[in-house]
């Protein structure tokens, strides 16, 4: 019998997170506050409790991964390290495809990652209360659980839109135990001053990260959260690398390249970094190795943006980060992997890609799709959107090697399910999926207006 599945014991969970910012060829550029100054650990203080922002700034290459998580972590990891090999006999490729299958988690994705110390850390520090923001609903169902794992309330403003079109995450994270709004909402100015401009407003995932960061700062006792693009969200996604290492070690293997969808960049940055780490300690195996974060061509962050400092929020409340950005304004044309929608892009993933150690690319939406359908009739998963980016990707690196005869390993991140994507599979099915081309004027408009520093 071939294996298919290369799993690891529940002790053998990673027992420190890699911190790729230890690995850098020239610090981090930081995060800028209103003065255009390097912001303060007291200013960010206010929304984030101090172990997360020590993490966020920190430059130590391992750092310990408390029990208490390790144990939530339990509950699903390690994820399998899975070889497609049906995949590969319909393509006829003499590649060699893995998959590391993130969708084994609670809430169907590797947003957990992050949710489960997230809480942990705010619980420790004695955060009585989380707020924090959902498109799509991955994220907010993420930390719906954590907070529950660790008796955490948890407070999420839903874009109203998706809160109506997407009635089931809204219920999952009220399973779990949250109070899930939908924003704009009264309960904030942010919300008010929505509702007075527009009453019928469906609105956006700016407001309601604004609406979220309001309520944090407004209360000693609460904290805000984040799912993706912050630098400690990446550090604690290093469990999905440092598993699959693992899991290549027992087969005697190691990959040749990488592909990741990237949004915010926390599963990328997740699944490439441990691999980084080789290379910049010399390792042989890693020195041609290729990491290739894959965005959607209506949202090309990574391929068309200007590498600046921008806000992370439409609204303009957050620091300034340096990251490839779109513009905080631009607005993605009807995109269905909700969790790409991202206008800007981890400042870690874009730092790396500017000096040329990571690769990005860009696929249009009905191509993802067709990958998406041909992986679920060869494995039988039904990937989300999102992970669709990777698999459209490493099929077409598949086929190369199929015309070039190499046996190449290819590895790609399987970020999560998408047993609540249904509707965008069913337009796709109907032929009514469109593509969106790179909005180049859209795109353009939306740089003018990026913050002037320095
Ligand atoms: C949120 C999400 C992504 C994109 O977010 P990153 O921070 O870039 O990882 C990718 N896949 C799935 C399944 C998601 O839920």
């Amino acid at each position: 019998m071939q294996t298919l599945r290369i799993t690891l014991e529940q002790n053998e969970i990673p027992t420190h997170w890699y911190n790729v910012a230890a690995d850098l060829r020239s610090p981090p550029s930081p995060p800028l506050g209103p003065d255009r100054q390097p912001a303060t650990p007291e200013q960010m203080g206010a929304i984030f409790p101090m172990p997360l922002l020590e993490q966020e700034m920190s430059a130590e290459r391992w750092i310990t991964i408390p029990e208490e998580v390790r144990q939530i972590y339990a509950l699903w990891r390690p994820s399998p390290l899975c070889r497609a090999l049906r995949l590969e006999q319909m393509l006829g490729t003499p590649a060699k495809i893995f998959y590391k299958y993130e969708g084994v988690s609670p809430a169907g994705s590797h947003k957990p990652n992050s949710a489960v110390p997230q809480a942990y850390f705010n619980k420790i520090a004695g955060t009585k209360k989380l707020t924090t923001e959902t498109g799509a609903g991955q994220w907010g169902c993420s930390i719906a659980f954590a907070g529950q794992m660790f008796g955490l309330p948890v407070r999420i403003f839903m874009v109203k839109v998706s809160y109506e079109q997407k009635p089931y995450r809204r219920s999952m994270m009220q399973t779990w135990g949250a109070d899930v709004f939908a924003s704009p909402t009264t309960l904030t100015q942010a919300g008010r001053d929505a509702l007075a401009k527009d009453p019928n407003s469906e609105g956006s995932l700016g407001i309601a990260i604004s609406e979220a960061v309001e309520e944090a700062a407004a209360s000693s006792d609460t904290c805000y959260t984040l799912g993706s693009v912050l630098n400690h969200v990446l550090l604690h996604q290093t469990v999905i690398g440092l598993e699959a290492k693992k899991q290549f070690d027992k087969v005697g293997l190691y990959p040749d390249v990488i592909y990741g969808p990237c949004g915010g960049g926390s599963s990328f940055g997740g699944i490439a970094f441990p691999f980084l780490a080789d290379k910049a300690a010399g390792d042989k195996r890693a020195a041609n190795l290729r990491c290739v974060a894959v965005e959607p061509t209506s949202c090309p962050t990574l391929t068309k943006g200007a590498y600046a400092y921008d806000f992370g929020d439409a609204s303009g409340y957050t620091p300034l980060m340096k990251m490839y950005t779109l513009g905080h304004d631009f607005m993605p044309p009807g995109i269905h992997a909700g969790g790409l929608r991202y206008h800007g892009d981890s400042p870690l993933v874009s730092q790396l890609l500017h000096e040329g150690i990571i690769e990005a690319m860009a696929v249009p939406q009905v191509a993802t799709f067709e990958a998406g359908i041909q992986f679920a009739r060869a494995e039988g998963i039904i990937p989300a959107p999102e992970s669709c980016h990777a698999i459209r990707a490493a099929i077409d690196e598949a086929l190369r090697c199929k015309a070039t005869g190499e046996p190449k390993v290819i590895l790609l991140n399987l970020t999560g399910h998408g047993h609540f994507d249904m509707a965008s599979y069913d337009r796709y099915l109907a032929g009514k999926l469109e593509d969106y081309d790179y909005p180049k004027e859209a795109i353009a408009a939306s740089l003018a207006h990026l913050p002037k520093v320095g």
